[in-house]
């Protein structure tokens, strides 16, 4: 009797001292990490290279973690510096790369004339959503998400989502297709109007926001017309379109602007075209899976 009641405090006080240093203690990793991991590995989507190396399974506190982790310093062997060494899993390195590439370098040659050769970003951080006491563990803590602060070009200049999201015609248009880019490549994407926590970064993730991972979560839904597919390089010339578009004075509000997605890219021929999944999001309002709000 006295050995069970004992057992009993011993189990009620372990409780205690868990809940008392952290948050996420008992909340359990989702298969489906693991095996997205797995299946990245196994379609070598990522390759060691001289600026992305292995390195050991990062696991907890708690859930926290990834299996097979890369230390980054570099992405597109070498092309695109990372102005902090990043930690990341092989499924969000992936599709970063995809998205720079395929979005992100051609954006800057359109608009600004220049490739990105640095970025600086985030990524792994063990926390919750928002950094709140009790909300859902954010993707960052399972390395399969980024932070994009700014791009730094290949003639020195810096393009910061804090001002260039208003800033001048180029800048906008580059942050844009940027921005509307990312919603083939990543599932989740939020920008400034999102909510107040986005105003200064894009938040990229691979979240699974149905069970097959296909559903996109992509805020603010912006009006833009992608240029991308533009035989003409805009350098140079007035940016009617961006101009026009996204005056400061003309701008439409973010969140009631409805999505204009670009055409489909090249390279990109084996999945659904992107105003597919961008503009499920109106005739279908896509449930976010948790509140939305704050730094995801
Ligand atoms: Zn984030």
């Amino acid at each position: 009797m006295s050995r069970r009641v004992s057992t009993g405090l011993l189990a009620a006080s372990l409780v205690l001292a868990l809940s008392g240093c952290g948050w996420f203690e008992f909340e359990e990793r989702e298969a489906w990490r693991s095996e997205a991991e797995v299946a990245c590995f196994a379609r070598q989507e990522v390759r060691p290279t001289a600026y992305m190396s292995q390195r050991p399974r990062l696991d907890g506190p708690g859930t926290c973690g990834i299996d097979k982790p890369f230390e980054i310093t570099a992405l597109l062997d070498g092309q695109v510096r990372l102005k902090q060494e990043a930690t990341l899993g092989c499924p969000v390195t992936a599709a970063t790369e995809r998205w720079l590439e395929e979005i992100v370098q051609p954006a800057a040659l359109l608009y600004l004339g220049a490739p990105v050769v640095e970025l600086d970003s985030g990524s792994y951080a063990c926390r919750t959503r928002n950094n709140r006491r009790g909300a859902r563990l954010s993707e960052h803590a399972f390395g399969n998400a980024v932070d994009v602060m700014s791009f730094t070009l290949a003639d020195g200049r810096r393009i910061s989502v804090s001002s260039g999201w208003r800033g001048a015609p180029e800048e906008q248009g580059f942050l844009r297709e940027a921005f509307v880019g990312a919603c083939g490549p990543f599932t989740t994407v939020l920008g400034p109007g999102s909510d107040s926590q986005h105003e200064d970064h894009f938040h990229l993730d691979l979240a699974r926001h149905d069970a097959r991972g296909e559903r996109r979560y992509c805020r603010p839904q912006i009006e833009f017309d992608s240029r991308l597919d533009d035989p003409q390089p805009l350098i140079g010339a007035s940016l009617p379109g961006v101009s026009r578009a996204y005056a400061p004075s003309a701008a439409v509000p973010a969140a009631m602007a409805p999505v204009v997605s670009p055409a489909p890219l090249p390279g990109l021929p084996s999945l659904p075209p992107l105003g597919a999944r961008s503009t499920g999001a109106i005739g279908a309002p896509l449930v976010p899976p948790a509140p939305v709000g704050g730094v995801y």
